[in-house]
């Protein structure tokens, strides 16, 4: 049985929190897609963590924690991850890497900083952790997958051949220092050293597990509406952000996939740039972010503030969709006990007509929010454990957004702790 679960808004739904909680009865937890470049905030007995490459299952010793193909890896990220995570006392969890997932280089993270330095205002506001180069190379097939570690003579005249390339642009484009095959070489044996314990077949593993009846989840980075295809283009993440890119980026059949949880978030937060129809500003936007998650809305990777807005029902009904939701986790609800009023994004207005349809890019960039306003339930709502007990504006502002998504609500998380959440 496998469950994916993933984003439907622009990232930082709280899809690390509904993760970890599922890990519990799951036997394996995989990463398939993304990099080290967004983060999974996780808050349970050991403390609180943020994830950036590491499953969200590594907090159980029952489960295993495989980093699929589809993920693009930077293993010193992986390797300190891991250590900063057992330092804290967490047993050493039970970890696979791909063989055939490929290796972000430090080259990739030049890159990626000399693009934006180049692109100054006009940039994407990119994390820098390489991950547009990393998959630029993936798909023009001159990345490293794990397996070419382990054949050094190959590796070594591949290595040259790929540094002749990125030469020429360092030297000419960008005006920077060109790449020493030899010190990559070196750099990558210790990467070998690093990763080869815990390299595997995760394609047939996968296999074997699920023949054996074993639990799996797909651990999605970001939301629907970061992915390349069907998000807001150009202003994206690299790889899909979708379920359905799950059974590529851990190597499984598509039709192993059962259930797709996707987590939404009772309002709205994005981080880089990009069309937010439903964005709000000044001291409204200030307060939200204040409170918002677990200590703020900061980036967990870059601790950049996040952009706010109210609850969009039309990116969030088209983020499900595209997910192919079988239920949805509403997270982070507790957040909006301070309102008196919310304001709720119902539709898009474009050139004078009103739509519920997301539409593509350059018309997103005309939307304007059609909002309708709820009542507030003006009390904390942390520590409830019981749908029926939860004030009746809370339920009423849930059942609302259910009607207007068109899916499933059957988890409520109301609180950054493991135990914060209300099965409906
Ligand atoms: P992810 O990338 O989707 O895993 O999201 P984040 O790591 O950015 O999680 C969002 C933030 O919200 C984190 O700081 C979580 O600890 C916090 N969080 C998750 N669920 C809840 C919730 O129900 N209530 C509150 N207050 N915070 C939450």
């Amino acid at each position: 049985m496998v469950k994916a679960i993933v984003g439907a808004n622009w990232g930082d739904e709280g899809k690390g929190k509904i993760t970890d909680m599922l890990a519990e009865d799951s036997d394996i937890v995989v990463r398939f897609q993304g990099g080290a470049n967004a983060g999974h905030t996780i808050v349970n007995g050991y403390g609180k963590f943020a994830l950036h490459t590491l499953p969200s299952g590594v907090f159980y010793s029952h489960t295993t924690n495989v980093i699929g193909n589809g993920v693009a890896l930077n293993i010193p990220v992986l390797f300190n991850e891991l250590k900063s995570v057992t330092d804290r006392g967490v047993p050493c969890p039970k970890l696979l890497v791909s063989d055939r997932a490929q290796m972000v280089m430090p080259y990739h993270v030049l890159f990626d900083e000399y693009e934006e330095e180049r692109l100054g205002k006009a940039g994407f506001g990119s994390t820098k952790s390489g991950i547009a180069p990393f998959y630029s190379d993936k798909y023009a097939k001159i990345g490293f997958q794990v397996q070419e570690l382990f054949d050094e003579k190959a590796l070594r005249s591949k290595l040259e051949r790929v540094c002749e390339t990125k030469n020429v642009l360092l030297e000419h484009l960008y005006h920077k220092p060109p790449l020493d095959p030899d010190e990559l070489f070196e750099t990558l044996m210790g990467y070998k050293k690093m990763v080869e314990p815990f390299v595997c077949d995760v394609s047939l593993f996968l296999h074997n597990a699920l023949k054996e009846g074993k639990t799996v989840l797909l651990e999605g980075q970001l939301g629907s509406l970061k992915d390349p295809d069907h998000g807001i283009y150009p202003m994206v993440t690299s790889s899909s952000t979708l379920a359905a890119y799950g059974a590529i980026g851990a190597g499984l059949p598509p039709y192993e996939i059962k259930d797709i949880i996707t987590v939404v978030k009772a309002y709205s937060s994005a981080v880089g740039a990009g069309a937010f129809v439903s964005e709000i500003f000044g001291e409204e936007a200030d307060e939200l972010r204040r409170r918002g998650g677990d200590g703020g809305e900061y980036g967990a990777t870059t601790g950049r503030p996040r952009r706010m807005g109210w609850f969009d029902c039309v990116a969030t009904k088209y983020g499900c969709r595209v997910q192919g939701t079988t239920q949805v986790a509403f997270t982070v609800l507790d957040v909006l006990g301070y309102l008196d009023k919310i304001p709720v994004c119902v539709g898009y207005e474009i050139d004078g007509e009103v739509t519920t349809d997301f539409p593509t890019t350059g018309l997103l960039e005309k939307a304007k929010p059609v909002l309708e306003t709820l009542d507030g339930w003006k009390c904390d709502i942390r520590g409830i454990k019981t749908y029926q007990e939860l004030p009746e504006n809370c339920r009423k502002y849930i059942e609302f957004v259910e009607k207007q998504i068109g899916c499933p609500i059957t988890m409520i998380s109301n609180g950054p702790k493991r135990e914060d959440i209300i099965m409906r």
